[in-house]
């Protein structure tokens, strides 16, 4: 088998012993030299195909350890609300997309942020019908815990004063008891599926295009988050060849028990796609006020507790018993708490189970999470678009938030993603305020709790090594060793020598995944 030598590149390995080089080897898809090029190529014999990579900065593949693939890849093509900064400009914008959408389909997407408009209040159907009177629309807030629906979604989905709200969610009524248009937790379930049903473009098709974007970011690896109809259009991209990032998938907690009979693991499948954690939620988010804290919000609440802790404890055990791991939501710091007790009473195995998020923590709960080997999968770009609502919504209490300094130097496992669509897939606006703090406008000036900061280095190996040791890959991928996947990017900045503020503006040239170029700019 012909060896492929990638040369004249100054190559960060992420691999402490050896930490830079300017060359290496590839057979198949697995990395069989590292080190300067006359020393890979003693290394190896047999026809040989040289790879000039011109001076280029080259990094371990980033690897994305929590994002929606397949809401990204609706999104594409999906409503886009995001920065609006006031209702009206919100229905303007609805206006101008509507007559992009085929016949029959909903209009779906949002992404709105009230917190953000001139009058921050949330939406009702009403101000939705005015635009959008005969085709339902569904459009989820920015964090997807709050959906803003018209009356023809209420109706196509049978909802109206008589509905009672579901467990763990909540159908908002107007003082005469009609539904307001808003949807709540659990609540948004009841339209679930149904506009993604009313678009009939094909999601493996879909897939694809979000794969050439997240290539395009310098993602080679991720931890698909979102449902059962995702697996199975990766199945069919990869049995058809077409899969050119690796993905590790999540199982939805509807699907545990199917997952269970079929003998799915974590961990089973090959370098292309495997299976993930059972995904579960314990509470909202903070921008809807439904995470779960310990001291109540401004307004009385606690947030809310989406899976009782009983379920909780009986999921983690079901789970880990059949050898999956499990993945918890978890954003405020009572939720976090309940999670690691459930952890602690009911996990069993050898399994690396994560907290998701782990936005608030008790002081206490990041040295627990440690001792028993949980995982916090964070995203540092959450931070810096919540700054504003943290300083508003939670004070000055005496916890720790977005603390990724804090994890790591407790001991514990620390992984980086995104949550794309939340946020945006790029890992350099990640890794930028992971490093900072700083919105990308360099505010607040110093960043928010400064003491919480991680160095490049730190940033870029829970963006790698973190991500891959998640889902117990830390042997295949993470760094550029001998052994491990060929998996990596070239990129026109050096992170580690540029200014600070270059971060978000790093642009990648090329991402190789198995030694095959898979995207170039
Ligand atoms: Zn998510």
């Amino acid at each position: 088998m012909t060896v492929r030598i990638f040369r004249n590149a100054r190559i960060y390995t992420g691999d402490p012993s050896k930490p830079v080089a300017t060359a290496l080897a590839v057979q198949g898809e697995r990395l069989i030299a590292v080190g300067d090029e006359r020393s890979v190529r003693e290394m190896i014999s047999g026809p040989t195909e040289l790879v000039d990579l011109d001076g280029a900065c080259v990094l371990p593949g980033l690897y994305d350890a929590h994002i929606h693939t397949a809401s990204l890849a609706r999104d594409l093509t999906s409503l886009d609300l995001r920065g609006t900064g006031s209702l009206a400009e919100a229905l303007q914008r609805i206006t101008d997309f509507l007559p992009r959408l085929p016949d029959g389909a909903w209009l779906s997407g949002g992404r709105w942020d009230s917190n953000r408009w001139a009058v921050p209040v949330q939406p009702d159907r009403q101000a939705l019908d005015s635009v959008c009177p005969d085709r339902p629309a569904d459009l989820s807030s920015i964090d997807g815990h709050t959906h803003w629906v018209n009356t023809a979604a209420l109706r196509a989905a049978g909802i109206d004063r008589t509905t009672p709200d579901p467990i763990g969610g909540e159908i908002v009524r107007d003082l005469d008891g009609e539904p307001t248009g808003i949807l709540r937790e659990s609540a948004t379930g009841l339209l679930r599926g149904m506009a993604a049903a009313s678009d009939t473009r094909d999601l493996a098709d879909r897939l694809l295009d979000a794969q050439e974007l997240l290539l395009s970011v310098g993602l080679t690896s991720v931890h698909d988050i979102d449902g059962e109809d995702c697996r199975a259009a990766y199945l069919k991209l990869r049995d058809a060849g077409k899969l050119a990032i690796r993905v590790h998938k999540a199982i939805p907690v509807t699907a545990l028990e199917l997952a269970i009979e079929e003998g799915r693991r974590t961990g089973d499948g090959d370098d292309w796609l495997r299976t993930g954690p059972v995904k579960l939620f314990s509470d909202g988010a903070l921008g809807s006020h439904t995470c779960h804290m310990s001291e109540p919000f401004p307004d009385g609440s606690h947030g809310i507790a989406v899976t009782p802790y009983d379920d909780l404890v009986r999921l983690v055990g079901r789970a880990n018993a059949a050898g999956i791991a499990v993945a918890t939501h978890a954003i405020g710091d009572q939720a976090a708490t309940l999670v690691l007790d459930a952890y602690e009473q009911a996990a069993t195995g050898r399994l690396r189970n994560r907290v998701e998020h782990a936005q608030h923590l008790q002081w206490a709960d990041i040295k627990r999470m440690a001792q028993l080997g949980v995982v916090a999968s964070m995203q540092p770009t959450h931070c810096t678009s919540d700054i504003d609502l943290v300083e508003q919504l939670l004070g000055d209490r005496d916890i720790a938030s977005y603390a990724w300094r804090s994890v790591l130097d407790a001991g514990a496992a620390l992984a980086f993603g995104s949550d794309a669509p939340v946020e945006e897939p790029h890992p350099f606006h990640g890794i930028y305020a992971a490093v900072t703090r700083m919105r990308q406008d360099g505010t607040p000036p110093g960043g928010f709790q400064p003491e919480q900061r991680l160095s490049v280095s730190e940033a870029i190996s829970a963006f790698t090594l973190g991500s891959a040791y998640a889902a117990g890959e830390e042997r295949d991928k993470g760094a550029l060793t001998v052994g491990r996947l060929a998996d990596f990017i070239a990129v026109d900045t050096d992170p580690y020598v540029s200014e600070i503020a270059e971060l978000p503006r790093v642009k990648v040239d090329a991402s190789v995944v198995g030694g095959e170029l898979r995207w170039q700019a």
